[in-house]
């Protein structure tokens, strides 16, 4: 029997290739949860920029072939990983191997010690099955920005400055066409994960991100964003982030765990987004960095896993 938390899920064959400009384009994946990321492309003077790639060979090969027939098979000469995780690095395998990959330092150290491309722990449901991928690292590690021109068109990859959603994210920003594709800084209408990087420094790339003024925003999942829809996306991930970080200062002044502090609290305006028990995972970031050690990760899923009373859901 069907239950109703089958229907929330949402097959590779629902991801659309879009153009907001002119040679700009997104691919975007409903419903965005877990593990169903977007990608992009940049084309100038009949070369392609990639941007970032999907979880499974099935969605990558999807998107790269819907990019392929818009481009008329103009060549994938580069291409950048947003950041290190799976669900926008692991089809990197399936780019042409004469594609040249750009990456932040950070984000190159992460994938290239990441176990879950060899096998998904069992928090989610189904497991997840990658498919025919391997793992395939950046030649070209970014430090702090890199320029990109592809044809006459330029592309500055910029990393916010410290850990944010990850430790080595990267934005790929058009400055002509204020155009930003913004990985996982920006969940739109889906809940915000930051356990492997800093509330506060997720907080703070918020403002960053705005002070860029954008004029359309690809997020890393959810739909594309232009006009009054980006002052108010970004101010949803502020007020969560506070939200964040206010359950973390009151759980921990009452000595409770982060499992105990998400328990006690409403998630309020944020309950109806998409992957709810993220504030169990970003709770254990808050916890630990202001302990001064090392996020749990194992023990950080297996309390979202508790705090949703069941497997977390992938429609990937
Ligand atoms: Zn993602």
């Amino acid at each position: 029997m069907e239950s109703v938390a089958d229907d929330h899920r949402v097959g590779p064959e629902s991801a659309r290739l879009s153009e907001p400009l002119p040679g700009v384009y997104a691919w975007v994946q409903p419903d965005g949860s877990w593990w169903v990321n977007n990608a992009g492309a940049v084309v100038g003077d009949g070369s392609v920029l990639v941007i970032d790639t999907c979880a499974t060979a099935e969605r990558t090969q999807r998107f790269l072939g819907a990019l392929d027939a818009a481009v008329g098979g103009a060549p994938v000469r580069m291409a950048v990983n947003t950041h290190q995780h799976g669900d926008h690095t692991y089809g990197n395998s399936l780019l042409p191997a004469t594609t040249v990959l750009f990456g932040h330092t950070l984000m190159r150290e992460g994938l290239r010690v990441d176990p879950i491309i060899d096998g998904c722990p069992p928090a989610w449901e189904p497991v997840p099955d990658w498919g025919a991928v391997q793992r395939r690292l950046p030649d070209v590690a970014v430090e702090s920005r890199q320029t990109l021109y592809v044809g006459q068109r330029r592309v500055e990859l910029l990393h916010p400055g410290g850990p944010a959603h990850t430790t080595g994210d990267l934005v790929a920003w058009l400055p002509e066409e204020a155009v930003l594709f913004s990985g996982d800084l920006v969940f739109a209408g889906i809940t915000p994960l930051v356990f492997m990087g800093s509330v506060t420094g997720a907080l703070q790339a918020v403002d960053w991100l705005e002070s860029l003024e954008p004029g359309i925003i690809v997020p890393g999942h959810g739909p594309v964003l232009s006009g009054a829809d980006i002052a108010r996306i970004l101010e949803e991930h502020r007020r969560y982030y506070r939200f964040v970080l206010d359950v973390a200062e009151q759980g921990i002044a009452k000595g409770l765990s982060p499992l105990e502090a998400a328990k006690e609290v409403s998630l309020g305006e944020f309950a109806a987004w998409p992957d709810p028990e993220r504030i169990v995972l970003n709770l254990h970031r808050e916890y630990a960095d202001r302990a001064g050690r090392e996020l749990d990760l194992a023990a950080a899923l297996g309390d979202a896993v508790t705090w949703l009373g069941g497997l977390m859901r992938t429609s990937v």
